[in-house]
């Protein structure tokens, strides 16, 4: 898309002269198209559980006033949808953070290790549930990375949780953390020599070749309806991704159909030795 402006010449006596001017704005009306793409996304995401709240209402102040046993049912109902909308808010509040402070690099000190048994506990339950073991393998001489602690413990927890949740039941989810002399081509090449990988990989479903470029989009999902009912908002590796692009790192997503995924984050050191 052009804008087009045209300025007239100074004539030279050689007839009418204007220069015609084009201004690509090819990015910007892309930009706008996704902004609005978001918020009717986010619209219909918030308003198809509060639509199915106002007709529980609506069916227990009418057909089932007095019947006990709808009550309850239809209040565990309404309870989830509530959770529902609840979690989205969440994650769309985490998003416009993030983005806010995308241009500033975090300065602290973290201890990966610390972060992923944090997160760890905090799953046990759900990992128990699906009958998996939690398998982590971080080495005492990791170096601590350069970022925000609490930025990576959801980096951390979104990726677990999406291991857990497209994990096959009684497999296992490995957590691993090494030195890497050398991040991806992807990763910015100030802070590419010298930084830290951090990988979970699942023994699930897999993720077909074409999804991939696609997943870190804000509300792409491979199977939306599945993503839904396990409690998705379809958020949460666009908050990876924009969290991994503050710290100046990079994310990549292995991933085999009918095998497992292994999702990796690459990030900065914080003692990077010097030039
Ligand atoms: P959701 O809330 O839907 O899980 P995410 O942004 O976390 O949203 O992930 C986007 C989509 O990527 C998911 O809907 C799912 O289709 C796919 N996905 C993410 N992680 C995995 C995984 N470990 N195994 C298989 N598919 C995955």
């Amino acid at each position: 898309a052009f804008d087009v402006t045209v300025e007239p010449l100074p004539d030279t006596g050689e007839g009418r002269q204007a220069m015609i001017l084009l201004h690509d704005v090819t990015p910007l009306v892309r930009a706008e198209q996704m902004r609005a793409d978001f918020v009717a996304n986010a619209s219909h995401e918030l308003r198809t559980p509060l639509t199915s709240v106002l007709g529980f209402i609506e069916t227990l102040r009418g057909p089932a006033r007095d019947d006990t046993e709808a009550h309850e049912r239809f209040l565990g109902i309404m309870y989830q949808q509530a959770v529902r909308m609840k979690r989205l808010i969440e994650d769309l509040l985490s998003l416009s953070r993030i983005e806010l402070h995308e241009h500033t690099q975090p300065t602290d000190s973290v201890d990966l290790a610390e972060v992923v048994q944090g997160i760890a506990e905090g799953m046990q339950l759900q990992i128990q549930n699906k009958g998996m073991t939690l398998v982590t393998d971080i080495p005492d001489s990791l170096p601590p990375v350069l970022g925000d602690p609490d930025e990576l413990a959801q980096v951390v927890q979104n990726l677990l949780t999406n291991a857990v949740k497209y994990g096959l039941d009684g497999t296992t989810v490995t957590i691993t953390a090494r030195q890497a002399e050398r991040g991806p081509a992807a990763m910015p090449q100030a802070t590419r020599a010298d930084c830290v990988m951090l990988t979970v990989r699942d023994q699930g479903e897999g993720i077909a070749k074409e999804h991939l470029p696609r997943l870190t989009e804000r509300f792409y999902r491979v199977d939306t309806a599945r993503s839904r009912q396990l409690g998705g908002t379809g958020l949460g590796l666009a908050i990876v991704k924009h969290i991994v692009n503050r710290h100046r790192g990079a994310l990549m997503i292995d991933s085999v159909v009918g095998e497992g995924s292994a999702f990796s984050v690459f990030l900065p050191r914080c003692d990077r030795p010097g030039p």
